[in-house]
């Protein structure tokens, strides 16, 4: 029988080519989770998902009601039973917007989408894959939420999280920390969350469920819709800088399979981990079962390791205050 693996935001960029890779593999049934269900099915046609290998449930991450409804939905699904792998992907980048906007229950839109509507998917999704076998939880972070790197570090605005007096606040404020509305700031912000939630889930959790909790760094994939919002001239530069001069450039295609990797391969099922690939990577990284290695194709893909958390991400008092607000603000405590 298949595994069922939930992708959300599968409908562009990572999260499709991620659900693309799993589809193909034939192992795995996958739901892609998309705010946009027509916008979903179109594109899985257009990209080729074998038949009968997915199907789209709506999920809205902005809408704590639609979050519910997904999972109620989900559970009625007549696929393959039980739930193997949970993969938090879906997220919107705001640098441009110069006032907030707010989910439909009131928190800002790069928190609430990224961190809050997944939040709570997750905490309403864990008794189902603790019902799995080597179940998997996934959230997709990112550099930017690293402080110790180029990416993360140096590039303004840097994430902080603060005191969280914001996210603490409810309903109505603009930034975690209680500041004014900052969108390339709450971006990075929401990633932190993401990257903590997951080393304190784990935390929590795993030893108590056997689920295995992720984060994972593709590379950077400049192509994708994520910078959609960004002025002409950067959407068309950037790529090109980060393939030549950073060598952290990877396409949406090889950054799907290291995503997939993370939900399949026994190579990542140590819990708590922060994954990331090195090496030039212009080639898609193949898992060899044989020497349990990922060589690239040509030799030059990246190899998947287990990456360092910033200390701001690895803060553990922070992350226990910001888990605690954020169970409140989806209702949960
Ligand atoms: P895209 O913009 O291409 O894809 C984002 C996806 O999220 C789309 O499917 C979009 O749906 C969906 N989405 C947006 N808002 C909502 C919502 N309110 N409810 C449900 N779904 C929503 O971005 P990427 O593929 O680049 O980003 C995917 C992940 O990768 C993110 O977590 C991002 O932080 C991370 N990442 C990206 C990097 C990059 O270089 N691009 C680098 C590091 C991390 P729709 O199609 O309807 O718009």
């Amino acid at each position: 029988t298949r595994k069922l693996a939930v992708v959300t935001g599968a409908s562009s960029g990572l999260g499709l080519y991620g659900a693309l890779s799993l589809a193909k593999r034939g192992d795995y049934y996958v739901v892609l989770a998309c705010r946009n269900v027509e916008r979903a099915e179109r594109v899985a046609k257009e990209m080729g998902f074998p038949a009968n290998s997915y199907t789209v449930i709506k999920c809205e991450l902005g809408s704590f009601k639609s979050v519910r409804d997904f999972v109620f939905n989900l559970r009625a699904f007549k696929g393959p039973r039980g739930l193997d792998a949970l993969v938090c992907n879906a997220a919107v980048y705001l640098p441009a917007d110069p006032k907030p906007r707010f989910t439909e229950d009131g928190y800002e839109m790069s928190m609430g989408v990224n961190h809050l509507g997944h939040f709570l998917l997750t905490q309403l999704l864990m008794s189902d894959l603790e019902k799995a076998k080597n179940a998997r939880c996934i959230i997709v972070g990112s550099i930017t939420g690293n402080s110790n790197t180029i990416g993360g570090g140096l590039v303004y605005p840097r994430a902080d999280l603060g005191d969280l007096s914001g996210l603490k606040a409810g309903p109505g404020s603009e930034m975690a920390d209680g500041k004014p509305f900052f969108g390339a700031k709450a971006y990075k912000d929401s990633k932190v969350c993401n990257m903590m939630t997951v080393q304190e889930m784990h935390r929590r959790f795993h030893d108590k469920t056997g689920i295995t909790f992720s984060s994972l760094y593709p590379g950077c994939i400049a192509e994708t819709g994520l910078f959609r919002e960004k002025r002409g001239w950067f959407r068309s530069l950037f790529p090109v800088f980060m393939k030549y001069v950073t060598g952290g450039y990877v396409s949406e295609a090889e950054a799907g399979d290291r995503l997939a990797q993370v939900v399949y391969d026994p190579v990542a099922s140590k819990s708590g981990v922060y994954w990331s690939w090195n090496g030039n990577a212009q080639q898609v990284g193949l898992y060899d079962p044989s020497s349990g290695s990922v060589k690239g194709a040509g030799g030059s893909g990246g190899e998947i390791f287990e990456n360092k958390y910033s200390s701001s991400t690895a803060d553990e008092r922070t992350a226990a205050e910001m888990y605690e607000a954020s169970m409140k603000a989806c209702g949960l405590a």
